[in-house]
């Protein structure tokens, strides 16, 4: 059992909750010693307090960049009770014991975020602070370390169950934490310094997160995995709230960002995207939510069970009922009305999330995966063909309604796996083809798919029939858009690029396909 706390030194830039932590302490009759700013709010507030620089004997100088660096404060927070020699050395230089440490560092991330200027930023690298961290956080056999204000009630509680002592696990457990927080800060730092020197791409990577959930198991049961925010607060799967349902699992989370990533690549109209296994299986545009659902549904409603549900407007209950009638793993929303609410409610097991806004489908990020033995980091995919990039190829230029669709196509091509056709006819997909290693094969599978559901719909004409169609990268032969033609696609949206793009282009104009080139690939892998 560790003696109760007698002495502890609050530091901190954010001030939230530190008066009322600062009375329980004193109540606990613990003596408290604070830095400038910390210690006028604390002695305003009529809770007896004493400053660091009064502690030392030594003032606080240079606009604050030395406060606390002093042998008094990290001897007292350094020294092993334990050990006879520390305990004698802090005698004979007249160091007290700091049991418990309260800092909280000078916004850097903050700052940064603001925009602020280079002398602004630099202001704001905080030394003493990370320097009292880590030092109480080594010595956490003896010394309470917070560095969270979310922190100071459960350490106030554990004080009063404890004679005023914290037990040594959580004393480990907040060192930990301390830990991750010095080691995310110096990350911000040099990462900021990366961008000050003009590389996009550090010479060490630095990648911090916060854990924001443990999960059961990875991708498969034999897998362990956990989930981290990277503080970016991008609207999304990690910033949203779960309304209802079972804990998402590893692949939920995937595909539901999948799911979302998609649909936010549509703002002008309501729109839908179902996703099986990171691949979309029906998306489609409508003049209100529910006929994008029916129309993304109609696509491929086999695969669609057991889907994963993205909408880019507020989910109304209408619709809901619609979501409701199908067996959905989870439907993801930037809002959702109270109705619509209510009626998911009565799914107990469907998992709803509402981020609050849509994905910026231009929106600057990177994107990180392992190898074995690395990782390979890129800009997000942000790009986006806009209409009048396009270059008409064949001798037949599309009609609007066959641009719209183009365009609508090569959209949602984007975040199929490739190789990618994607088949659209009216503001809906009607035929998808994703992950095959031929691009003929993509190109069949998906006309192939389409006629399937046309048949199982009970219709008569083939759904492909009239269609436009979108290949995520070039043709590299023409047999992948001799299978389109085949499939009664009028029109193609295709990179172009390809040594044999005149065949390509000679094979369009023979069948009467208008074909543009957008200069851009989508490759997903
Ligand atoms: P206060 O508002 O109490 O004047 O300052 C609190 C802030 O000062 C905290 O964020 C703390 O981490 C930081 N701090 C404490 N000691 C030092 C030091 O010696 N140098 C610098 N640069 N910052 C310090």
């Amino acid at each position: 059992m560790t003696a109760r706390i007698a002495r502890a030194l609050i530091s901190v830039s954010d001030k939230s909750g530190m008066i009322e932590f600062a009375k329980a302490l004193h109540d606990k009759g613990v003596e408290i010693l604070s830095t400038g700013g910390s210690a006028k709010a604390i002695e305003a507030a009529g809770i007896p307090v004493k400053e660091v620089a009064a502690h030392t004997g030594f003032p606080e100088i240079m606009d604050g960049r030395v406060k606390t660096l002093h042998p008094k404060i990290h001897g007292g927070l350094l020294g092993r009770r334990s050990v006879e020699s520390h305990m004698q050395a802090m005698t004979d230089n007249d160091i007290t014991p700091i049991d418990l440490l309260a800092v909280n560092l000078y916004p850097f991330e903050e700052t940064v975020a603001k925009g602020a200027d280079y002398d602004t930023c630099i202001e704001n690298i905080d030394i003493g602070g990370p320097g009292m961290i880590r030092s109480a956080a080594k010595n956490h056999e003896s010394v309470t370390v917070i560095v969270d204000p979310a922190d100071y009630d459960r350490v106030i509680a554990e004080m009063g169950d404890n004679d005023g002592a914290t037990t040594y696990e959580t004393r480990r457990a907040l060192a930990a934490k301390a830990y991750a927080r010095t080691g995310a800060y110096d990350a911000a730092i040099s990462t900021w310094f990366a961008g000050q020197l003009g590389e996009t791409f550090p010479q060490r990577l630095n990648v911090s997160g916060e854990l924001k959930q443990t999960l059961r198991y990875g991708e498969n049961p034999h897998q362990q995995a956990a989930f981290y925010t990277n503080g970016k607060n991008r609207p999304g799967v990690a910033t949203a709230t779960q309304l209802q349902g079972k804990e998402l699992s590893f692949n939920n989370l995937n595909d539901t960002d999948a799911a979302f990533e998609l649909v936010s690549e549509f703002a002008e109209k309501p729109a839908v995207a179902i996703i099986k296994h990171a691949n979309p299986c029906g998306v489609a545009e409508g003049d209100t939510l529910i006929d994008a659902y029916h129309k993304a549904l109609s696509c491929d409603p086999v695969s669609a069970f057991g889907g994963i549900i993205a909408v880019n407007r507020t989910l109304d209950a209408q619709t809901a009922e619609e979501i409701a009638k199908l067996f959905a793993e989870v439907v993801i929303a930037p809002d959702a009305d109270d109705a619509a609410k209510a009626v998911l409610a009565a799914k107990k097991n469907l998992r709803v999330l509402i981020t609050g806004g849509m994905a910026d489908p231009e929106g600057e990020d990177m994107t990180l995966r392992s190898l074995a033995g690395g990782y390979l980091l890129q800009n997000r995919d942000a790009g986006r063909v806009k209409r009048e990039e396009l270059k008409v190829v064949t001798k037949r230029a599309p009609s609007d309604q066959e641009l719209d669709d183009l365009l609508f196509a090569f959209r949602v091509g984007k975040h199929v796996k490739s190789n990618a056709i994607v088949y659209v006819k009216d503001g809906k997909t009607v035929g998808i083809g994703a992950g095959q290693m031929s691009r003929v094969d993509s190109s069949r599978i998906a006309a192939w798919k389409a006629e399937e559901a046309g048949k199982n719909a009970g219709e008569d004409a083939l759904r492909t029939a009239g269609s436009v169609v979108s290949s995520d990268a070039f043709f590299p032969f023409a047999d992948g858009l001799l299978a389109a033609v085949k499939a009664g696609a009028t029109a193609v949206i295709q990179p172009g690029g390809s040594m044999r793009d005149q065949e390509v282009i000679d094979a369009a104009d023979e069948n009467n396909i208008a074909m543009v080139f957008t200069g851009m690939r989508h490759f997903r892998h």
